[in-house]
């Protein structure tokens, strides 16, 4: 039997991770290098003379005096943790198959409970606009999800009390093999939902199938060609062959939430689906998801406390 080739790809060790990435200089020459290719200018005066302070990550350039901060307007914005500690969570969040649990971080990190939770969904908030930023395309199977609520017996809960919704999409290729994912919570399954879903997420697909839940006539009234099997609900509809992929990521996501985490709240569901979704869609590319991720990091904007982290704490 052939070697699964995703399972068994070369990922980034620890030990090499360590040494491009170890130190606080390391990480800030990297830093550098990604936010001014080109070398240092001015954002001031554009000069090109610059000298670095020795106390704090700041670059001072020469002519106008202006101080230039290595990681404002970044997702690292005003951050106290190290570099070398945002970077190891990359590392980890990137190389662990199956996640990690932002406790599970904080002791690895050797950081509170509190500032590893902060530190993740910011790092998951990176994950989500970068794959927000890019619609599938080609041939799309879609479904309707849930999470939460009383009922872990698989039996699909629409209509269903307490159960956040929602949709799961997954393009495959000519081959039938499936490229890219996308879970999104909407606040309900009515075709107006589902037609803006499919209009900040789908583009250029020839086909996108589905069963016959009637909100789905949202793709159609989107623009795209709509084709949907009544599938009768129930096991079943998890047989039928269009829908293989789909049933088999749902499956996936779910044995993902469950098992890593042990609640996840409806407002932050966005994230922990976007951070399987991240994985999913670069996992031919599992050595060079840390160095993608850093780089998402620094052209991400900061995230502000009330935006990111409200009442609800799970852990
Ligand atoms: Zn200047």
């Amino acid at each position: 039997m052939p070697k699964n080739k995703i399972q068994f790809q070369k990922g980034l060790s620890l030990p090499d991770f360590i040494a491009k990435y170890g130190t606080e200089q390391q990480c800030q020459e990297h830093l550098f290098r990604l936010r001014w290719p080109s070398g240092f200018v001015c954002p001031r005066c554009h000069s090109k003379q610059y000298s670095k302070l020795s106390t704090r990550p700041l670059y001072q350039c020469k002519k106008c005096k202006y101080q230039s901060s290595l990681i404002s307007n970044t997702i690292f914005a005003s951050t106290k943790l190290p570099l070398t500690v945002w970077f190891l969570a990359i590392y980890y969040l990137t190389q662990s198959k199956k996640g990690i649990s932002s406790l599970n971080l904080s002791r690895i990190l050797g950081i509170s409970a509190n500032a590893s939770l902060r530190l993740k969904h910011k790092l998951q908030q990176v994950m989500k606009n970068e794959d927000d930023a890019h619609p599938l395309t080609g041939n799309i199977q879609i479904d309707d999800a849930y999470w939460g609520g009383k009922k872990h017996d698989g039996v699909r809960g629409r209509g269903a009390t307490g159960k956040t919704p929602f949709i799961a999409a997954v393009s495959t290729n000519n081959a039938g093999h499936p490229i890219h994912m996308r879970l999104s919570r909407l606040s309900s399954f009515s075709s107006e939902e589902i037609r803006s879903w499919a209009l900040n997420h789908l583009h250029n697909c020839q086909t996108v199938l589905s069963d016959g839940l009637r909100g789905f006539t949202g793709i159609k009234k989107a623009g795209f060609n709509h084709i949907s099997i009544t599938t009768g609900g129930g096991y079943q509809s998890t047989q039928i062959e269009a829908f293989t992929w789909i049933n088999t990521i749902l499956g996936n996501v779910k044995r993902f939430l469950h098992g890593t985490y042990h609640a996840i709240s409806s407002k932050h569901l966005p994230r922990y689906l976007a951070e399987f979704c991240y994985r999913f869609n670069r996992r031919f590319h599992l050595e060079y998801m840390p160095a993608a991720l850093i780089r998402a990091a620094v052209n991400s904007k900061p995230i502000p406390q009330h935006k990111l982290q409200r009442a609800e704490d799970w852990w």
